[in-house]
């Protein structure tokens, strides 16, 4: 198992809260990677709603999920021009050792020495529920997209969503314009999704040129093709009727499975599946600190914003933790000369 070099931090998780993390460490002179499980940065924001606005990150009145992800990234890796942002993906951490004097994370397949830990896991370690059909197994990565990255990679095709939620009814209404067509089945007719994209849907549905459709009542029989998908036969629950149509792309969006893992195994403090901490971030075990959706505190909003400011916490007081000369306050970014500006 390879075992890396021995780093000051190592953030757990590289959503927002874990790239502004990334950012802080690097401003503060302490090296830091983070590891993530999923194979894209960003966190929820890359993985369930990259094409959605966000309207309540200070600075932006409003900006998409993934463009707020790309400049978080931008910033992080500033401190990183030669080699790249240290980040380490599709790794998912498992276990957590100490030796000699520090921590090592551990993952299926790599070992990471680490001085301190920055917790910023969110829900926990979040994969793409997965179709139920046995049948569909062998057609992931050959039409069937667990995640959506690229949107545009839809252009001109014919692609059928499965669900009845908010990401469903996002991506029908996001696809709707760069689709050759778009097909929303859900085997309800109740949809847990924002009411006002559910009425855009159906409005586009209405028109009846076949670009928009909406199958209640309905789920996916069988798939058809060779190397990729090239049809679909749609089954109506109720009636056993079933329908065969042209299909290249199916994007199940039957929600997220989410699992913290052995991270409530680890002496932390925990309460109700989250982390418990302090105003300093501390989590109950010495060197580790949580910051984010992940973390629990009388007035707890789970909000990027408060992600953010628990990062920095998080960060100064694991720097001061381990370099004890280094104070905790980090000084005004405007003064600091690791920006090129007069440090005082
Ligand atoms: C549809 C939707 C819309 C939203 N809109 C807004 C909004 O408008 N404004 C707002 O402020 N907030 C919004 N939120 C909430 C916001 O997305 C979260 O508050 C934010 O993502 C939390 O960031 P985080 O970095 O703490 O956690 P996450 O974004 O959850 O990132 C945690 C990361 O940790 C990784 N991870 C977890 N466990 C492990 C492990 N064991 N090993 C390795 N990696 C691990 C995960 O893979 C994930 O990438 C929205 C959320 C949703 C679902």
């Amino acid at each position: 198992m390879p075992t890396h070099p021995l780093r000051d931090l190592t953030i757990i998780g590289g959503g927002p809260t874990g790239l502004f993390a990334q950012f802080y460490a690097g401003m503060r002179g302490a090296s830091a990677q983070i590891v993530d499980a999923l194979p894209e940065l960003g966190g929820q924001l890359t993985a369930l709603y990259p094409e959605k606005y966000i309207f309540d990150v200070a600075g932006y009145p409003k900006v998409l999920a993934k463009d707020l992800v790309k400049a978080l990234t931008e910033q992080a890796s500033q401190f990183h021009q030669d080699t790249g942002l240290p980040a380490h993906l599709g790794k998912r951490i498992v276990g957590l050792e100490e030796e000699d004097g520090h921590f090592v994370l551990e993952t299926e397949t790599d070992r990471f020495p680490t001085k301190a830990v920055v917790i910023a896991a969110g829900i926990g370690a979040f994969s793409p529920r997965r179709l139920p059909q046995a049948f569909a197994g062998e057609w992931y990565g050959r039409g069937v997209h667990a995640l959506v990255s690229n949107p545009d990679a839809f252009r001109d095709r014919d692609v059928l969503i499965i669900g009845g939620g908010d990401s469903a009814f996002d991506w029908c209404a996001q696809l709707r314009e760069r689709a050759k067509s778009v097909t929303l089945i859900h085997r309800s007719d109740r949809f847990r999704a924002h009411a006002a994209t559910v009425q855009e849907v159906h409005a586009a549905a209405a028109v009846g040129d076949g670009r928009v459709n909406v199958f209640t009542f309905h789920e996916l029989d069988a798939i058809h093709g060779g190397e990729h998908i090239t049809g679909v036969t749609l089954k109506d629950v109720k009636t056993k009727a079933t329908r065969a149509m042209p299909c290249d792309v199916i994007l199940p969006m039957l929600g997220y499975v989410s699992d913290l893992g052995t991270l409530l195994d680890w002496g932390l403090n925990i309460e109700k599946d989250e982390i418990l901490v302090t105003t300093q971030m501390e989590t109950g075990r010495p060197g580790i600190y949580a910051a984010g959706d992940i973390t629990t505190y009388p007035g707890k909003l789970k909000l990027i914003a408060a992600g953010f400011s628990e990062a920095a916490i998080a960060v100064n007081q694991a720097v001061h933790h381990i370099y004890p000369e280094k104070k905790v306050a980090p000084g005004h970014s405007s003064n600091l000369a690791i920006f090129g500006q007069k440090d005082d």
